[in-house]
């Protein structure tokens, strides 16, 4: 991988933070975005801006076009079967609330289980927890091992005739566990549960392949894959789409209004109600394109390289606790003794080094560690070792700087 070749296309990494160079480690809060997405979402708004699936004229028809040229592109970028399976919504959140609503209220009844984990992002937890109070079923939470990671053998205790859905993350936003979905999908299904798994860090590194997986719904956001933010897929299988009745009612989404009711038009655009993000779905496609070129295997193994490289220099350092497994995705949440993560982060910011202070919205999580917030460091393919030395150079100065 030549990441200075790739570091071109982002020329926000090309920038002096409190007068250094930037060191961006915060991609799993948002990723930056490449000169090509940027363009992408330019050219519309200078040649073809327009509402789509409304006007005859060319430029709606253009900008129609381009926008469902993403679905298919998402399509093939996740291997679902049927391009009406891609749901845009505003994000990973939007996704799973869709879902906690929709199809939620359908299935589950009192005395139902929902099963989660204690790794899950508000995103994908305070949804459950709503569904639960609307219908009366109960959550329940897969133990987690010490490491951060969580058993199979516990998957098979808590999953039985009672659960009715599975809301699991693909990747975890603060362990950096990479949970066995093909597997969990197994499990939910032999115990007619459905499976419905936030991914919003998998897509960004990792080659998804929904129909592999046999997942129900997966949710991901644009703007952690060098997308724009305002933009996020729901995949679904088309059997529960058609279903599901929509969250969300005004323009696009109707078939026939009448005065007192009306009726809704097909899925995925039932599930679409108002003008979508247009600009946004270019962007995606472009974000698609980029990822596509550099290939996920490429990004996998070097983010690998990084994490593995990034770990055992912080373990050097005296006083430091990292959180999570040792097999995980490229991202580092730890505490050094003494030093507040804020004040942390702060000092590293005056390094010109970013990264993520605070709970990262996974305050459960956090009570099970025992902590009131971490620190956090993840890689992208743009970044380096020799960021890496910076970031370790930077933690040095922090601890003798508090000790
Ligand atoms: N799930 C996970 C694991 C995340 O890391 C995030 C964002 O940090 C989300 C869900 C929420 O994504 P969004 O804010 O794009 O809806």
């Amino acid at each position: 991988m030549d990441i200075f070749e790739y570091r071109k296309d982002f020329p926000i990494l090309d920038q002096e933070v409190n007068g250094n160079p930037l060191v961006y480690f915060d991609t799993s809060a948002t990723s930056q975005t490449p000169v090509q997405v940027i363009q992408a979402m330019s050219e519309y708004y200078e040649g073809y801006n327009s509402n789509v699936h409304r006007g005859v004229h060319t430029l709606g028809t253009k900008a129609t076009e381009a926008y469902e040229a993403t679905r298919m592109k998402t399509r093939q970028f996740i291997n679902a079967k049927r391009f009406g399976e891609i749901v845009f919504t505003r994000g990973t959140t939007a996704a799973i609330n869709l879902v906690a609503r929709s199809f939620g209220d359908m299935m589950v009844e009192s005395g139902d289980e929902i099963i989660v984990t204690e790794m899950e992002h508000h995103a994908n937890l305070v949804p459950w927890q709503e569904l639960a109070k609307r219908t009366g079923a109960k959550l329940v939470f897969i133990p987690l091992e010490d490491d951060g990671t969580i058993k199979i053998d516990s998957v098979k205790n808590v999953v039985t005739d009672k659960t009715k859905i599975v809301a699991i993350t693909h990747v975890s936003n603060v362990l950096g566990t990479i949970n066995d979905i093909k597997e969990i999908a197994r499990i939910a299904h032999e115990n007619d549960a459905y499976i419905v798994v936030d991914g919003a860090q998998a897509v960004p590194h990792l080659a998804v392949d929904v129909q592999d997986l046999n997942v129900d719904f997966y949710a991901f956001s644009a703007h952690k894959m060098l997308g724009p933010t305002g933009i996020g897929v729901l995949y679904g299988k088309m059997e529960h789409l058609k279903k599901m009745e929509p969250v969300e009612y005004g323009g696009d989404m109707i078939d026939f209004v009448e005065k007192e009711t009306s009726t809704w038009t097909e899925v995925p655009v039932k599930f679409e109600a108002g003008t979508p993000m247009i600009a946004e779905a270019i962007g995606l496609s472009a974000a698609i394109d980029y990822i596509t070129e550099v290939g996920l295997e490429n990004i996998s193994a070097y983010e690998d390289k990084l994490t593995k490289y990034a770990m055992e220099k912080m373990r050097n350092i005296e006083g430091i606790e990292i959180y999570g497994p040792e097999t995980r995705a490229g991202l580092v949440t730890f505490n050094l003794d003494g030093v507040h993560p804020h004040d942390l982060s702060t000092v590293l910011d005056s390094d010109g080094i970013a990264v993520r202070a605070g709970h990262h919205c996974a305050q459960p999580l956090m009570r099970l560690l025992g902590v009131s917030s971490t620190a956090r460091a993840s890689f992208y393919f743009y970044n380096s070792t020799e960021e890496i030395d910076r970031f370790i150079e930077g933690l040095k100065r922090a601890k003798e700087f508090f000790n």
